[in-house]
């Protein structure tokens, strides 16, 4: 089944303190937008790339491209506020596509394997998301003390890519709008119109880089 996928590189990515767009750190001599464009540019089921990012930044991802050329990417969509708003930008700039994929372009190692899981997964059900268990204990917090302790069983640690069939995925945005609902993910969204999300077991090495701890592991999971 073919699918198109918005990558998402149009947040600011503070907590990362490059004091540039943590998309633009080299791993390996390449920056980390080009690692993840790269395995869909690969991925023979992917139809087309909608590059989200942020109009300031523009003229660096042009010259980026230019250089690691992606033929998948037609054009560049301007990003929002909020990831949300980034995505429902992405999402109106997709065309003809049964089954649009939500990726964060700070996540370069998603393997093809499980991109390809998930979209058959969101074929047959209409939405699917990329998840891992837990491995630690969880406990609620509040003011520096515990207040509960929570069944790890039923913890998932939630990635991307996340697959909707285009209708749901709009539809829940749509939703969000006038309820004027803020999620972190899509499935966030997807949730509130009562429709199943399927999880489909990734890896743990779908890391997202967020922290400059993350690119110590970035660079070992490289090296492996
Ligand atoms: O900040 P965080 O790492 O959670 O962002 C996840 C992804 O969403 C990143 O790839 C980031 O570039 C993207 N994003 C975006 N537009 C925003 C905020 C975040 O495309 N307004």
């Amino acid at each position: 089944m073919k699918y198109q996928v918005i990558v998402l590189a149009a947040g600011q990515g503070k907590r990362m303190k490059a004091g540039k767009n943590k998309q633009f750190i080299e791993l390996a001599g390449k920056p980390v937008i080009v690692h993840t464009l790269t395995v869909f540019e690969n991925d023979p089921l992917c139809e087309q790339i909608k590059l989200v990012i942020n109009e300031k930044e523009r003229m660096v991802f042009e010259s980026l491209l230019a250089k690691y050329p992606i033929s998948k990417i037609e054009e560049m969509i301007l990003g929002g506020k909020e990831r949300q708003d980034s995505v429902y930008n992405g999402l109106r700039a997709v065309k003809d596509s049964e089954i649009v994929l939500v990726h964060d372009g700070a996540r370069p190692f998603i393997a093809q394997s499980v991109i390809h899981r998930l979209v058959d997964r969101a074929k047959r059900e209409g939405a699917a998301i990329v998840g891992v268990p837990v491995k630690d204990t969880i406990k609620r917090v509040s003011n520096n003390m515990v207040e509960e302790t929570v069944e790890r069983a039923s913890l998932w640690v939630i990635q991307t890519p996340q697959a909707f069939q285009y209708d749901i995925l709009m539809q829940a945005h749509h939703q969000a709008k006038k309820e004027e609902y803020m999620g972190t993910d899509e499935a966030s969204l997807v949730e509130r119109l009562n429709v199943p999300v399927y999880i489909v077991e990734g890896d743990y090495e779908n890391i997202k880089l967020t922290t400059p701890e993350d690119l110590l592991i970035a660079n070992a999971i490289l090296e492996k």
